[in-house]
């Protein structure tokens, strides 16, 4: 198959004007750019259009789709996460099993990896031929479990392993995680410092909220008086960082927390409308980055974001963060997210040898050849006229194939 556009960012930073781009099977076979003599027409062409690598959201809860919308929030993080469990409650306990309406957003927003938290789970079959490439963590919770069974853990996950956050997972829960995912050759996913109650919870063992929360969801446990340390710090010093790792949120530092992250080197996962919704500071997104710390973007889930788009996350750390340059944005929603899990030589550049995983965007104008102007002029739009996963066409807005667009 054969794919012309006017323009490609192969890379972050990097534009190619002219392209051609040519597959066999699930592999680029071919990229060129310009005319190319003796070339066979090609099966679809754009016009005035961007190719992407496919971007990669990092951050998700496929499962929460069943909340139907942003769940209200009052400014109190646990009732938020209260009123979640009692809508799940509500519904027998169950949560989305085939997430059919956000597949189809992500796909259509040009995204083709999602690495998605499940608490419950999911109808495998019909997500093994969803599309997209999904990546499933399981949660764990049980703050007062101090004795795991290894073997129980592992049955629950169709992949990875993800301890719910240090205030809602017991550490031996935590740690259990961690060799269960090195075992498998697989990243850990956390949601890390998320809140300033985590921090003064796991520092002191006092947070009225968060006592409140364990109680109600009955994994309070007595005994637990604070560590004296940060969530950051006691992970680092339990083990829990030792691997790929995604640090999800990382909302607030506290003193040292830095640095523990510049050593250990987790990907910190910026949810930017989410943490706009629960109306955070600003996040320490520059910080990181001045610092060497791994970023990647994610939605986190509907229940906090009204959409689930990388391209969307992107644009409003454009809007919040101008110093950040486009090329280092682009790397945040392609490669970035797909590095902990050891994926960075497959996939997230467009060049031959690689995965077929893109995203074509249409143009209305033309805005030039400079990398940042395409990227702002992709971001502004934000709807994939096509998206190849795996050497597949799965979402696309052109038909029938075989002709200009
Ligand atoms: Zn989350």
């Amino acid at each position: 198959m054969i794919f012309r556009a006017k323009y490609a960012l192969v890379a972050p930073g990097e534009v190619r004007t002219d392209v051609r781009l040519e597959l066999d099977g699930n592999r680029i076979t071919s990229f060129n750019t310009g005319f190319v003599p003796g070339s066979p027409a090609a099966d679809y062409n754009f016009g005035t259009a961007v190719i992407l690598p496919g971007l990669v959201n990092a951050h998700c809860h496929l499962e929460l789709e069943f909340c139907g919308g942003q769940v209200p929030y009052n400014g109190n993080f646990m009732d938020w996460l209260q009123a979640i469990r009692d809508l799940k409650r509500a519904r027998g306990n169950t949560a989305t099993a085939f997430p059919r309406d956000s597949i189809k957003q992500l796909l259509a927003a040009g995204c083709t990896t999602v690495v998605d938290h499940h608490a419950t789970q999911l109808d495998w079959g019909a997500m093994s031929g969803c599309g997209l490439r999904h990546v499933p963590f399981k949660e764990y919770f049980e703050f007062n479990n101090h004795e795991p069974d290894a073997d129980h853990l592992s049955s629950q996950a169709a992949q990875g392993f993800a301890p719910h956050a240090p205030y809602t997972a017991s550490l031996e829960i935590a740690r259990t995680c961690r060799e269960l995912a090195n075992r498998r050759h697989q990243p850990l996913s956390v949601h890390l410092s998320e809140i300033p109650g985590e921090i003064e919870f796991i520092r002191t063992g006092d947070s009225a909220q968060i006592i409140q929360l364990l109680k109600a969801a009955d994994a309070y446990d007595a005994g637990f008086h604070g560590t004296g340390k940060t969530p950051i710090r006691l992970y680092a010093d339990e083990g829990i960082l030792n691997g790929p790792t995604y640090a999800v949120h990382v909302n607030y530092l506290a003193d040292g927390d830095l640095q523990v992250l510049a050593d250990f080197r987790p990907t910190v996962v910026y949810c930017p409308h989410s943490h706009a919704f629960f109306r955070h500071p600003p996040h320490p997104l520059p910080q990181y980055l001045e610092a060497g710390v791994p970023v990647a973007l994610g939605t986190d889930s509907l229940a906090s974001n009204d959409r689930l788009s990388p391209l969307h996350e992107a644009a409003l750390v454009r809007r919040r963060f101008p110093q950040i340059a486009a090329a280092k944005l682009m790397e945040l929603i392609t490669s970035a997210g797909a590095e902990p899990l050891g994926w960075q030589g497959r996939l997230g550049r467009l060049e031959p040898g690689l995965l077929a995983d893109f995203a074509i965007f249409k143009l209305d104008g033309d805005p030039g050849r400079g990398f940042t102007e395409l990227f702002d002029a992709v971001l502004d739009d934000g709807q994939a006229a096509l998206t190849m996963v795996d050497g597949i066409i799965r979402h696309t807005t052109v038909n029938p194939p075989n002709k200009p667009v």
